[in-house]
């Protein structure tokens, strides 16, 4: 067998040196990016469970001061980031609204808001969702209709005991 000048190894010592050498360094690779993977899902998952526990439908601002108690070095950037992928994965909603701040709801699931018009206090309304509209509009259009959102407006118990 011929042997190669370099630690007088044989074609295939070197051959499984290599492979070995590769393997050592995509592991390495792998670990970084399950790490990273991990943390990633660790910061989603408690981001989703803070968003979980308010019923105020909070701005991304006030959901990092929130889980910055329990992730202390994430950055606003992070905590935005994962709540539009949060909220493309359907496990919260964005709610947005004409001339007010993007707010975030732990409830995937559709239901119908009341917004303080003076404090921009957003409640879930207590009324069960309307399906009978979206089959009311559909002959009327040529959208194909996938879904609705409806918001009530109003002034708040506070608002309006504050102005009287
Ligand atoms: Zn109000
Ligand atoms: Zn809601």
């Amino acid at each position: 067998m011929r042997t190669y000048w370099y630690a007088g190894m044989t074609k295939d010592e070197v051959q499984h040196s290599r492979m070995t050498f590769y393997k050592t360094v995509k592991t390495g690779e792998q670990n970084l990016l399950n790490k990273q993977n991990h943390r990633l899902t660790r910061q989603r998952k408690i981001i989703l469970e803070e968003l979980k526990k308010v019923k105020t439908h909070p701005r991304a601002d006030e959901i990092y001061k929130m889980v910055r108690k329990r992730l202390p070095r994430i950055s606003l950037a992070t905590v935005y980031r994962n709540l539009e992928v949060l909220s493309e994965l359907k496990e919260i909603q964005k709610i947005e609204s004409a001339g007010a701040l993007k707010r975030f709801d732990g409830t995937p699931e559709n239901h119908y808001h009341i917004r303080c018009i003076k404090c921009d206090r957003l409640d879930d309304a207590p009324f069960s969702l309307e399906t009978g509209l979206e089959k009311k509009i559909r002959p009327l259009t040529s959208f194909n209709i996938i879904g609705h959102r409806l918001e009530f407006i109003g002034i708040c118990n506070e608002c309006t005991s504050n102005h009287k």
